[in-house]
């Protein structure tokens, strides 16, 4: 049934998303992403129909490489299990393939695309010399051992090693990954190859090579962004409500400046439910539960005592905000939950995680004119910051962290320019969305086009 709340595309582009759909079959995800670039291309192509010729957007939306392999790894029970991992290496026109690696059960080839569609952009947008990769596995890390993790890292690099390089591509962390994973499987690369290669992986710890500032990246500058959007408007986080979805790296590293710039945090989430603090979320108290002992959010309100509780299920979006951050996972937030922050009088949202709104829920803040920031946007702090770290490699230097973090906000400040700008240029003012799928396009293809078919 023909699906009445897409909106219509270009004539040229039809065809090219039919393609999309019909090649990877049963990839909704992957769909989605590809629509929605492909929805803001139209006014590219009347304007610059150049654009449109040797199938240059054909190209763009099929991946250079994808790679599936088998994982066996041995748990503390010493069975064997079976993993599935992935790699797609989906552009690198501008640079190595650059993107995170995922372990989360829902992973799958067509997420994996998905994700790395939205990498090509993100990282073009960053205005740093990188490719679009991501990979990961449907491997859950919940509950298991250290052991059981560094086994499975190392049987999932003793396969990749064979397609990552400093010069080829550069994984990083995302869901399920972050420093723990990296060390296991840059001590297996390093093994396998008989070489101190440190820029191969970001992401990594800071004594052997990790960027400061890399780990709260991410959030820092999905909170840089919004700023600079609530400043073009005459305004800033001062008291400001803000809530956050999830409770994980992004997460944390937001709320945390959300909180540095006088804004106020009530509520963030797991996947098992919510906690709401009117006296503003105790970050510490969130660290201590997520990063140290790696428990669950409903925890908090046992700690935390009177003033705040815990929702099981339901949805955070209930809880009523100026600016809403979601940071947990694809697809988290859904037009019934647009449709409640409208209503309670959301100003911004700004996706930490990659494509938590829905199509419908993005339409719905698009038309009731709620300023919003896509995650390629918004979240590309996360990857220009691991651009920092090959920097740092590259040169065998280490920066402080002042140095790191100012190098972040300015390349945010920078990425919300140019997406700005983009959407007037293209007379969209306001649109987010168009601007930052045009401004990441236009970098990627110009390379492509100055490269020929390749
Ligand atoms: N996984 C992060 C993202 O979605 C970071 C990728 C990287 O640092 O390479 O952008």
């Amino acid at each position: 049934m023909k699906d009445l709340t897409l909106k219509p595309i270009h004539e040229k582009l039809q065809p090219i998303l039919d393609t999309v759909l019909h090649r990877n079959a049963g990839e909704p995800e992957f769909h989605q992403a590809a629509r929605e670039v492909l929805e803001s291309l139209g006014r590219v192509i009347n304007r610059h129909p150049e654009y449109s010729e040797d199938a240059l957007i054909q190209r763009i939306c099929e991946p250079e490489r994808q790679i599936i392999f088998r994982v066996p790894w041995i748990d503390d029970n010493d069975q064997v299990q079976i993993n599935r991992g992935f790699r797609v290496q989906f552009n690198s026109a501008l640079g190595p393939y650059k993107g995170g690696i995922r372990f989360h059960p829902s992973v799958n080839v067509g997420i994996i695309k998905f994700l790395g569609f939205e990498q090509t952009f993100k990282n073009a947008l960053t205005g740093m010399p990188i490719g679009g990769g991501k990979g990961g596995s449907d491997f859950d890390p919940k509950g298991r051992s250290d052991r059981e993790i560094m086994r499975f890292c190392q049987s999932f690099m003793i396969e990749l090693h064979r397609h990552i390089g400093e010069y080829v591509d550069v994984p990083a962390g995302d869901v399920g990954v972050g420093a723990r994973e990296i060390g296991f499987m840059f001590g297996m690369y390093k093994r396998l190859n008989n070489r101190f290669e440190a820029g191969v992986l970001t992401g990594k710890g800071l004594v052997y090579g990790g960027s400061r500032a890399r780990k709260e990246a991410t959030g820092f500058g999905t909170v840089y962004f919004v700023r600079s959007m609530l400043n073009r408007k005459g305004t800033d986080f001062d008291g400001k409500r803000c809530v956050v979805s999830g409770s994980g790296n992004v997460a944390i590293y937001a709320i945390e400046k959300v909180l540095a710039l006088g804004g106020k945090v009530v509520a963030c989430s797991d996947s098992g439910g919510y906690i709401v603090d009117e006296n503003g979320i105790d970050l510490e108290l969130v660290k201590q539960i997520k990063e140290v002992e790696r428990g669950r959010i409903s925890q908090y309100v046992e700690r935390r005592g009177d003033g705040c509780h815990y929702v099981k299920s339901g949805s955070v979006w209930d809880v009523p905000c100026e600016i809403a951050l979601p940071c947990a996972t694809q697809n988290e937030l859904t037009a019934a939950d647009a449709k409640t922050l409208i209503e309670n009088g959301v100003i911004v949202v700004a996706e930490g995680a990659n494509m938590p709104c829905t199509s419908a829920a993005v339409q719905q803040f698009r038309k009731a004119g709620i300023m919003f920031a896509p995650g390629k946007a918004a979240n590309a702090g996360g990857v220009a910051t691991s651009a920092l770290e090959m920097q740092q490699n590259a040169s065998r230097d280490s920066w402080s962290f002042a140095k790191t973090e100012s190098r972040l906000e300015e390349i945010m400040s920078n990425i919300h320019d140019s997406c700005h700008e983009t959407a007037e240029e293209y007379s969209a003012p306001g649109d987010y969305v168009l601007g930052a799928n045009i401004a990441g396009f236009v970098r990627v293809a110009d390379a492509m086009r100055a490269m020929g078919v390749i």
